[in-house]
């Protein structure tokens, strides 16, 4: 069986089927790659064909894409000379696709070819658009739901099949920009008015109409292999095109700091290519694209972001269990936090008991979703039905008596031991003896809470991030005696409710937090060593932290470093580290400064909670130091504070997976995405490096730097973390 089938019916038109064998949706692999070119072979030569269609099988879509594993396997199996395998494979790619354009036509005259048509049934992204792009006219079905770009630049690459060269030649770069930089996708309406494909169609009629057209004899020559061919918006020494080209330049090093490959290579391509003929263009076009597979920070982002993420979200580590999917969950506490977790819960179709302990605050709650759908319908992207099925399935109540029938709990009430542990009794004297109890505790241990369930095998937390409509982590923590059926529960109710989990073992401030704190904390640090605060900040930005850790304190806010540093000192004792770190805090918290929501912090920030530039007033209390350090030194103060933290969540086994603590560190607080993770960093930089580093590290700045053992031992053996942790060095 093959990917690819054709037929050719009695009017001459050949339609190419494509079906890939055991998916439900078609992927791009070698295999397809050679099967559809032998039938483009075909067609071309036999002359009782006098067109073709290229379609899918699949009701509804036409394609998901490239097979990424294959992809992210490509660079390995490429040969001694890997850039030359590389380049050569992409070559090879390449001339299927301009075989399609070209169909046949004499190079110099244009004169001949058959026209192909490619029906797009739905969902085209990635090489489902290059092929298209191909042929001579793409339809697509008038399918709502359909998504239809090229995504790959949010993986780490760029559209590496002509996708890049042709859009850009069919919409210039400023009409390509937003579907090549951002992977922006579109619904058949809209890229039809973006100029990406050609025509609309009802969904009955799509394959009429592309055999109509086939049929008509059409003009086939694509706009660049004419005589004359200009740029849509100008190309680079137009007037219009060199300002569309500066402004793409600055906004792609304004957006990615300079740290993701992927834009700047996929922008270069762009621009030398439309200096030159078309099939010089997709030359440069692969050389970037063998870049892009070259560099170890796009490998790493398409196992941490695609590979791992999507294995995550499958289950890779569920234990075997039946089914576990919620039908009915109670969330207790109707905050900040347990106002989110209805939403998404009813979102995701799901019954939702929300209590509280006044009727006022559990409605309050329940108006965050009213608020959420509001919004939507604003935006025309919730309908009234949609809005009154969702706030439906939410009943806010202060009666307990409303949680039976309820087969997960999702404790969110005030953080304390006492309050939660009388709330788990109270719910437990109403819900069945197979309900699982979950927390979302941030900072007590699972452990200890589940003390107060009856059944503690069925106590587990499930720590969510906030926002958490936002947040696409959900940290899920096993408690000592928390068992299987508690894991696959909250496992299946994330993946109802369409967020990565990971899932960890029950240690202070589990994974996500455990790791974040030490980047708050040499944040602060630094301030009190006399370190340029805007020099912390950039610092860390320009290695690709979303947010500098001073301005992650004012977000997260300076009375909860407080709350926590206390609580933390308190559990250490004489061990505590960070006095220097409480000292710049507690300063803080004196001045009344805690942060964005007293709209005074390490920031400043306007009347209307606006933030401006840092505050000039911390320069009194903690003077800037005449020598600065440079900026590597900082960034890696940054970077191993919270990469070490990691390793030693691996080392203790809170950790039990290192794909959890890439996807999770990207996913749960940003840490630098085009590194891969912690992990996937440390691999790029290698054992050794990193073990020399630290001690420098360590002899300079202190013992928090101290190299872990299993970092050393990894340095001496010169091991990587993936070749000795990954699924490979598993199943091996
Ligand atoms: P919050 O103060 O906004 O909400 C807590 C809610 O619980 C309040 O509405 C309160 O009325 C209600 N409540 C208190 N005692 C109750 C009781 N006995 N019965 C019923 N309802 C009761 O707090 P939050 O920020 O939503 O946090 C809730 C939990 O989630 C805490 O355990 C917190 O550590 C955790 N958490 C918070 C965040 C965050 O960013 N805020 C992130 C992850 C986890």
């Amino acid at each position: 069986m093959t990917d690819f089938t054709m037929t050719t019916d009695a009017d001459g038109v050949a339609t190419i089927v494509w079906d890939t064998v055991g998916k439900s949706m078609n992927v791009m692999n070698q295999q397809g790659f050679l099967d559809l070119d032998a039938l483009v072979d075909q067609a071309l030569a036999d002359d009782a064909i006098k067109g073709v269609i290229i379609t899918s099988g699949k009701e509804g879509t036409f394609a998901g894409g490239m097979d990424l594993n294959i992809i992210a396997k490509m660079k390995e199996s490429a040969g001694d000379d890997p850039a030359r395998g590389l380049f050569e494979g992409v070559m090879d790619m390449h001339a299927v696709l301009r075989k399609i354009e070209r169909a046949g036509m004499d190079p110099k005259t244009n004169k001949g070819g058959k026209p192909i048509a490619c029906a797009l049934p739905g969902t085209a992204l990635g090489i489902g658009l290059e092929i298209p792009l191909a042929c001579h006219r793409i339809f697509a079905a008038d399918n709502p739901k359909a998504k239809i770009g090229l995504p790959e630049i949010l993986v780490g690459i760029f559209p590496g099949a002509g996708g890049t060269t042709r859009l850009s030649r069919k919409l210039g770069a400023m009409g390509a920009s937003p579907l090549l930089l951002e992977g922006k996708l579109n619904d058949p309406k809209k890229a039809k008015a973006a100029g990406v494909v050609d025509e609309v169609v009802p969904a009955d009629e799509l394959l009429s109409a592309a055999k109509a057209w086939v049929l008509s004899e059409p003009s086939i020559v694509k706009p660049w292999d004419e005589k004359g061919y200009k740029m849509p918006g100008g190309a680079p020494y137009h007037p219009a095109g060199f300002m569309t080209f500066v402004g793409a330049s600055a906004m792609v090093n304004g957006k990615t700091q300079g740290v993701y490959p992927a834009a700047k290579a996929l922008l270069s391509a762009v621009y030398e290519g439309a200096l030159v003929p078309f099939d010089t263009a997709i030359k440069i076009e692969a050389r970037w694209f063998t870049n892009i597979l070259m560099n170890p920070s796009s490998s790493a982002m398409i196992r941490s972001l695609f590979i791992n993420k999507e294995a995550l979200e499958k289950g890779a580590n569920r234990p075997e269990a039946p089914d576990q999917s919620v039908k009915k969950v109670g969330v207790i506490g109707a905050g900040m936090m347990g106002a989110g977790i209805s939403l998404v819960s009813a979102l995701a179709g799901i019954e939702v008991v929300l209590i509280d302990s006044t009727q006022e605050a559990a409605d309050k709650g329940k108006s965050y979703t009213t608020a959420h759908l509001d919004k939507g319908m604003a935006r025309k992207k919730v309908t009234q039905e949609k809005k009154d099925a969702v706030l439906g399935l939410i009943n806010a109540t202060t009666d307990y008596d409303a949680l039976k029938g309820c087969d997960l709990i999702v404790e969110a009430v005030f953080e304390d031991v006492g309050v939660k542990a009388d709330v788990t009794a109270k719910v437990q004297a109403v819900t069945g003896p197979d309900c699982i109890f979950a927390t979302n505790t941030s900072t007590l241990p699972i452990t200890e809470l589940a003390k107060a369930s009856a059944d503690s095998e069925k106590f587990i937390g499930i720590h969510f991030f906030s926002p958490v409509d936002k947040m696409l982590l959900v940290e899920i923590i096993k408690g000592k005696e928390t068992g299987d059926v508690a894991v696959a529960k909250a496992l299946d109710f994330v993946r109802q409710i369409k967020k990565t989990p990971i899932v960890v073992n029950d240690e202070r401030f589990f994974y996500a937090n455990r790791c974040i704190i030490p980047y708050i904390n040499e944040g602060i640090r630094m301030v009190k060593e006399g370190v340029e605060p805007s020099l912390i900040e950039n610092a860390a930005k320009l290695v690709g932290m979303p947010l500098g850790p001073l301005q992650l304190v004012d977000e997260t806010s300076v009375d909860l470093g407080v709350k926590i540093a206390k609580a933390t000192r308190a559990a250490m004792g004489d061990a505590y580290p960070d006095g220097e770190v409480d000292e710049v805090l507690f300063w803080m918290f004196d001045q009344e400064r805690l942060g964005r929501k007293s709209n005074a912090g390490f920031y400043s920030y306007d009347e209307k909670g606006k933030r401006g530039g840092l505050w000039d007033g911390l320069a009194a209390q903690y003077p800037v130091a005449d020598e600065q350090p440079d900026l590597i030194t900082v960034q890696h103060r940054l970077l191993f504070a919270q990469t070490l933290e990691a390793v030693r969540a691996l080392e203790e086994g809170v950790l039990e997976d290192i794909r959890e603590g890439d996807v999770g560190a990207i996913l749960g607080w940003g840490f630098a995405p085009w590194s891969g993770g912690p992990f996937s960093w440390l691999d790029i930089i290698g054992a050794p490096y990193a073990a020399e580093r630290c001690d420098q590290l360590t002899a300079e700045f202190g013992e928090r730097f101290k190299t872990p053992d299993l970092l050393r031992e990894m340095a001496d053996k010169g091991q990587d973390f993936y070749k000795r942790f990954g699924t490979a060095a598993k199943a091996a």
